[in-house]
């Protein structure tokens, strides 16, 4: 059994892991903290593996005490820069421990990324669309930040000429953000959960990728395999492309 201690265990996406571990035949959670419990081993109960599911102020703090408390840690909470993972990954080579970090666990989405990168350099015309609920505060989303970059990244590795475009006047800003030379779209609607759209084109020919997560529940295979994996992933990974092995 993998001894699995979860941070961050009362939140939305912390209980949510907490039931995943339940369920899990190979795993026991083992420790549930939140802030008001010291990332110490008395409340670590003798876990080898944490998952972090807090805030974006707390992440890297409990990282680097988790580390030195001798664990491999999973971490879905957002807010990462390079200076952060800098000094994460060095921390992991200092311990020889291992740390996951994924700005998005759900399958169909890191999947719909990496389809988007492959198709990307073979059409005229990219764009992504990016929905979710009313109630995000952030616009466009991390992922479909990231999508575009890959998207851009891939076109550049290829030397794509720039996208067609005849727009010269767009007061509204209705083309959307560019995000490297890729549009984005960001739709904000009732009812919906998470939901992203990738438009390639070319002259008489469309490819559509979409990616739609209807519950967090979609995110816990992802958490799973991260928790299967870490242990032969040296050092800080960051994305679920490599534990899926898609590069
Ligand atoms: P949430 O419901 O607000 O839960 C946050 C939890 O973290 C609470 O239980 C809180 O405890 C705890 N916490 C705060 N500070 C802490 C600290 N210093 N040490 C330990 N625990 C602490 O938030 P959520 O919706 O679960 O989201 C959590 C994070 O996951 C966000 O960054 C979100 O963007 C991210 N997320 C990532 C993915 C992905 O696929 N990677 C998917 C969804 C969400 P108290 O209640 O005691 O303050």
């Amino acid at each position: 059994m993998i001894r699995v201690a979860v941070i961050g265990a009362s939140g939305r996406m912390g209980s949510t892991v907490v039931e995943a571990l339940a369920a899990a035949p190979d795993m026991e959670c083992v420790a549930q903290c939140d802030a008001d419990t010291p990332i110490a081993s008395e409340n670590l109960a003798g876990a080898s593996i944490a998952v972090d599911f807090t805030t974006p102020s707390a992440t890297e703090g409990n990282v680097h005490a988790l580390l030195d408390a001798g664990l491999h840690v999973v971490v879905g909470t957002t807010g990462w820069d390079e200076s952060s993972l800098s000094r994460v990954r060095e921390q992991a080579t200092l311990t020889g421990r291992n740390v996951i970090i994924a700005p998005n666990f759900a399958i169909s989405a890191v999947l719909a990324m990496h389809f988007a990168a492959l198709a990307a350099p073979y059409f005229e015309s990219a764009e992504v669309i990016e929905l979710h609920h009313p109630n995000k505060v952030d616009a466009p989303s991390g992922t479909a930040l990231a999508t575009a970059q890959k998207i851009a990244h891939a076109r550049g590795a290829a030397e794509c000429a720039p996208m067609p475009d005849a727009t010269t006047s767009d007061p509204l800003g209705a083309r959307g953000g560019l995000v490297e030379g890729v549009p984005v779209h960001s739709v904000r609607l009732r009812g919906l959960v998470a939901h992203e759209e990738i438009l390639l084109g070319n002259a008489g020919e469309q490819l559509s990728i979409r990616t739609d997560c209807f519950d967090r529940v979609s995110f816990m295979p992802g958490v799973l395999l991260a928790v299967r994996s870490i242990e032969r992933l040296p050092g800080l990974t960051v994305g679920l492309d490599t534990v899926m092995g898609l590069v």
